[in-house]
């Protein structure tokens, strides 16, 4: 058993233009590393171009048309969202890179794996692109593990610095796939406050945990061992999605977290210690964002070598910085919300 990577240098033919934080280097800057220095071994995944089909489990049929009509052309979608020549195909890619990810470890040839895939996904809405995303990659996945493999209950855990408004639309009224975002507040795109706790049958499956600038390694850990986990182990995803932005580190130039390296293979840690109790450690991470392209490519390296040492214990360290001084007054509201539905301590 072992950890799959996707990546494949198809995902830059994606291009926003020279200016464009959400740039082709991001994919060079992880394929460099893979390829020079990889820091550990891992099973390639080649990724395949999602189905109409598979995209309609999450996305309107005519908007997955309008997508496809804007192969060849430079077309605007949004003030930050514009489609090029290849997105149509890259966008595809991308897509199914997750789906093949989560297909390997259904069928047992990894254990867990990462796809690092461009253009990134969370912010997509079923009719709409938006915030550098056309199809919703994790979502679609979910879906996927849904309709095809039979899973009853899927976990999104999205610790992108921005909330993914497309990915809890997408399961707002549903129980079966549960929606956990930490992200910055007040940012981009404004949606994700601890009210918005799901509807009807999803009511207590859609959690969000706003935080204020300057969160570091221990409070992200806070809240994924004392929140997180507790609501995942009575949830019992059958599988565990990430939805990994990259943008909460020390540096991006989007943010103002303070998550180091260290924090995210931390976090991946804690993410597999998770998914070993209900899920056989079935864990699937996709990119999202990471704009400081040093940052993305240090942070995926310790997720990296964090994933592959599936048999070892989950990381212990916690504490070594202080919570942020604010922290456990910005978790109160939260904290109230999710006790309506979960035992939390
Ligand atoms: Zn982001």
């Amino acid at each position: 058993m072992t950890t799959g990577v996707v990546i494949d240098r198809r995902y830059m033919d994606h291009d926003m233009g020279a200016h464009h934080v959400e740039s082709p280097d991001r994919i060079d800057v992880l394929a460099r590393m893979l390829e020079d220095d990889p820091p550990v071994p891992y099973r390639p995944i080649p990724p395949r171009p999602a189905t109409d089909e598979e995209l309609a489990g999450v996305h309107e049929k005519g908007y997955i048309d309008l997508i496809r009509s804007t192969a060849g052309k430079i077309v605007p979608m949004d003030g930050d969202t514009t489609a090029g020549p290849r997105t149509w195909e890259t966008a595809l890619l991308a897509a199914g890179g997750l789906l093949e990810a989560v297909d390997r470890i259904m069928d047992g040839s990894v254990r867990n794996a990462i796809a690092l895939v461009r253009p990134p996904g969370h912010h997509a809405e079923a009719s709409r692109a938006m915030g550098f995303c056309f199809f919703n990659n994790a979502a679609v996945a979910a879906e996927h593990l849904v309709r095809r493999h039979g899973a009853k209950r899927v976990l999104i855990v999205d610790w992108d610095l921005h909330h993914g408004n497309g990915t809890e639309h997408a399961f707002y009224e549903r129980r079966d796939v549960m929606y956990f975002s930490t992200h910055q507040a007040p940012l981009y795109p404004g949606t994700g406050s601890s009210r918005f706790f799901g509807h009807g049958e999803g009511f207590g499956y859609n959690l969000n945990v706003p935080l204020l600038a300057g969160k570091g390694d221990a409070d992200f850990l806070h809240v994924f061992e004392r929140i997180l986990a507790p609501v995942a182990a009575q949830f019992e995803p059958d599988l565990i999605l990430s939805s990994a932005g990259f943008d909460i580190a020390a540096g991006d130039p989007l943010g103002g977290m303070e998550v180091t390296p260290a924090g995210f293979g931390r976090m991946t840690a804690s993410l597999m210690a998770m998914a070993e109790r209900t899920a056989s450690g079935r864990l699937a991470l996709v990119l999202e964002g990471g704009y400081d392209l040093a940052a993305l490519r240090d942070g995926v390296r310790e997720v990296l070598k964090a994933l592959a040492k599936s048999d070892g214990p989950p990381s212990e360290q916690r504490g070594d910085s202080p919570l942020s001084p604010s922290l456990l007054v910005e978790l109160e509201e939260p904290l109230r919300t999710f006790r309506q539905r979960w035992e939390l301590p």
